[in-house]
């Protein structure tokens, strides 16, 4: 016998004076998260090894810098005992180790560390590295060196020390139109700007040299979040960008997304979520920065999909 609708069964039992009742059925889940979300690579090498060092007898470990711009990474490595240090003559036990982060150094602070006298674990990235490379072969041939990045970040100061002191930092499209001529310039990117953003600033210094090599170093692992992040974004009620506010890669993805989605909410954690919007939109699609871990993105994940769930099994009154 065929089952009678629910709309008759809540007719029937409707309690009296009651005009109308309707209850919404949990709906299709519709959240996607993104397959690159958190750590690249880079990062992810360098956290391994900074933990696995933290269970030998090495001791005690200093990084130099934070490792990465996430507020629940550095707890978790303070919680091993693993100390941030601005300048390597602070790392003053000599029977410890000191961790090169994944965004590189100048030749001249690798000089430095290594009249330190202490045990070294160089974590720099291999892409961080093979910008350095070009950075290095460029300039010994005369090349200015111009690198479309952030001027305070980590990378790009590390990458500026191998300019032999011709380089200028810029990130804006002014910034080159205001640039001098060069009569040879080499043209390199922080490795997680946005693509369009390097190609149109090369474009304009182009027409700022005689003689205008450019390297896109923008990683892989970048190229591909990016790429994931446009065609999700797009289509997607609620983009949700989990990761340190002070990420700066993070950051550029939630601005890249602002682009393409009216509602975007960068959030260091789950505590953030705005819950109007996670239970309003159709289609939420999750990304992290590089420098976010998967247990701050899973804690993201459970908790939008707990506020639906409450959501869709609310009956609601009419
Ligand atoms: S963002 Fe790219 S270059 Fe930077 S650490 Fe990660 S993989 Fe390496």
């Amino acid at each position: 016998m065929p089952s009678a609708p629910l709309g008759d069964f809540y007719k029937k039992h409707r309690k009296k004076g009651q005009k109308k009742y309707n209850i919404s059925m949990p709906r299709k889940e519709d959240i996607i998260v993104a397959k690159s979300a958190g750590f690249c690579p880079g990062v992810k090498h360098a956290v391994d090894q900074v933990v696995a060092l933290a269970g030998s007898r090495k001791k005690p470990i200093y990084t130099l810098g934070p490792l990465i711009h996430n507020k629940q990474v550095t707890a978790m490595l303070e919680m091993r005992d693993i100390k941030t240090i601005e300048k390597p003559e602070e790392a003053t036990d000599k029977r410890g180790i000191l961790i090169i982060r994944a965004h590189g150094i100048t030749p001249d602070l690798q000089r430095q560390i290594e009249a330190c006298e202490i045990s070294v674990f160089d974590a720099t990235c291999p892409l961080v590295k093979h910008a350095q490379n070009i950075i290095a072969k460029f300039a010994v041939q005369d090349y200015h060196t111009v690198i479309v990045g952030d001027k305070e970040h980590a990378e790009v100061i590390g990458l500026t020390g191998y300019a032999q002191g011709r380089c200028t930092v810029i990130s804006s499209l002014a910034e080159a139109q205001a640039l001098p001529h060069f009569e040879k310039v080499n043209v390199v990117s922080q490795t997680t700007q946005q693509e369009s953003v390097f190609f149109e600033i090369a474009e304009e210094i182009k027409k700022h040299a005689n003689m205008c090599q450019i390297s896109n170093t923008i990683c892989q692992p970048t190229k591909d979040r990016q790429k994931e992040t446009m065609e999700q974004a797009k289509n997607a009620d609620l983009v949700i960008v989990v990761g340190g506010k002070h990420s700066a890669n993070t950051a550029r993805l939630a601005e890249l997304c602002r682009g393409l989605c009216k509602h975007v909410q960068h959030v260091e954690t789950e505590d953030e979520l705005d819950e109007k919007l996670v239970v309003d939109a159709k289609r939420i699609f999750i990304t992290a920065g590089a420098s976010t871990p998967g247990w701050v993105i899973d804690s993201v994940v459970f908790r939008v999909k707990t506020l639906r769930d409450r959501a869709n099994r609310k009956i609601v009154y009419r």
